[in-house]
């Protein structure tokens, strides 16, 4: 091969760039052109390609976001979608695609492979929730963003003796609350995969109280609803003051975590190999702290499995 392609997809994640970064200089370090795909599969299908050099990657490691930018694309769906972007990779004469993202995107790059077109992929998403792999690329960046910010909250919470309830990002995994709830000593943390009912919640704080503890803090995964919700609950039940914290999409930007980006340096360089090597139809993990290649079909009929160990511990550090 002697041009690939690499594009950022679904929902950006900080640490893209670096991926993006990894991936070119490891194709010139083989001595293979590599061209950036602007705007996800859009791009892609409107020839929105140009040839990326290594000063064009320079001071990206550091930054948030995606200087590829990102975006969902219904027409990429469609069988007629998929042949145009393969048609456009061939006028390019482009011989393989690293596509970063989460798991729609290689749902996508699933569908040129099937049309006889190369794809690797590398996930990219702050949620964690890509089987095959222990972590993705962003994940470790939103949960510091999410510890700081709890840090933060917890230093009102115990001036004011208050129950504050956090939401943050996951709608179908619970990483980001669990390893963010024991990482900053949450009283409680609720998430889609355990689920936990009200009594249970007030017994803990009830039990916090009796201890002499004045405030709480409780993480919720915007999966389980609204924190809101939860915090009327409380109120209601118990009499006390809540605040509620939606933390939003702050959760998705900022600078990479240097586990960010040395996570995000191994895989984008890794993918290269794997196309190189004339594999195809595989996603990039790490495991055990060694980057492994998995088939995208094999791990898309998995479910990503959260470590349940870790919410026991938060359980028993928290009481
Ligand atoms: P993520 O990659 O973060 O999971 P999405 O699920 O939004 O994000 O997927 C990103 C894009 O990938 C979609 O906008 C669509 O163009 C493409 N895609 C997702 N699922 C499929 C599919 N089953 N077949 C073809 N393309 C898909």
């Amino acid at each position: 091969m002697q041009k690939l392609a690499v594009l950022t997809s679904g929902g950006d994640s900080p640490g893209m760039n670096a991926a993006v970064r990894a991936a070119v200089r490891r194709a010139a370090y083989h001595g293979v052109q590599m061209y950036g795909v602007y705007h996800g599969y859009e791009g892609l299908m409107n020839g929105d390609i140009q040839e990326m050099s290594l000063g064009s990657v320079g001071d990206i490691i550091q930054r948030g976001g995606t200087i590829l930018y990102s975006a969902r694309s219904q027409e990429f769906k469609t069988e007629a979608g998929q042949q145009k972007a393969v048609e456009q990779l061939r006028t390019f004469g482009i011989e393989g695609l690293i596509v970063i993202g989460g798991d729609g995107s290689f749902r996508g790059a699933q569908k040129l492979t099937e049309k006889g077109f190369p794809t690797v992929g590398v996930p990219g998403t702050i949620d964690n929730d890509i089987p095959c792999t222990d972590f993705t690329i962003g994940f470790d960046t939103a949960l510091n963003t999410i510890v700081d910010a709890i840090d933060k909250i917890r230093d009102t919470a115990t001036s004011h003796e208050r129950t504050y309830i956090i939401e943050v990002m996951g709608r179908d995994a619970g990483d980001l609350a669990l390893w963010a709830g024991l990482a900053a000593g949450a009283e409680s943390i609720i998430i889609p995969e355990e689920p936990q009912d009200m009594n249970d919640i007030l017994e803990r704080l009830h039990a916090g109280q009796r201890r002499g503890k004045k405030h709480s803090i409780i993480i919720v995964a915007e999966g389980c609803g609204s924190a809101s919700s939860y915090a009327e609950a409380i109120t209601k039940a118990t009499g006390w003051e809540t605040r509620v914290t939606v933390l939003g999409h702050i959760q998705r930007g900022g600078s990479p975590t240097a586990m960010d980006r040395m996570l995000a340096s191994r895989m984008g360089a890794a993918a290269v190999d794997l196309l190189l090597e004339g594999k195809k139809d595989r996603m990039v993990g790490i495991k055990n702290n060694v980057i492994v290649d998995v088939d995208f079909k094999e791990a898309l009929a998995q479910k990503h499995q959260l470590d349940l160990s870790i919410y026991q511990l938060a359980r028993t550090l928290s009481i």
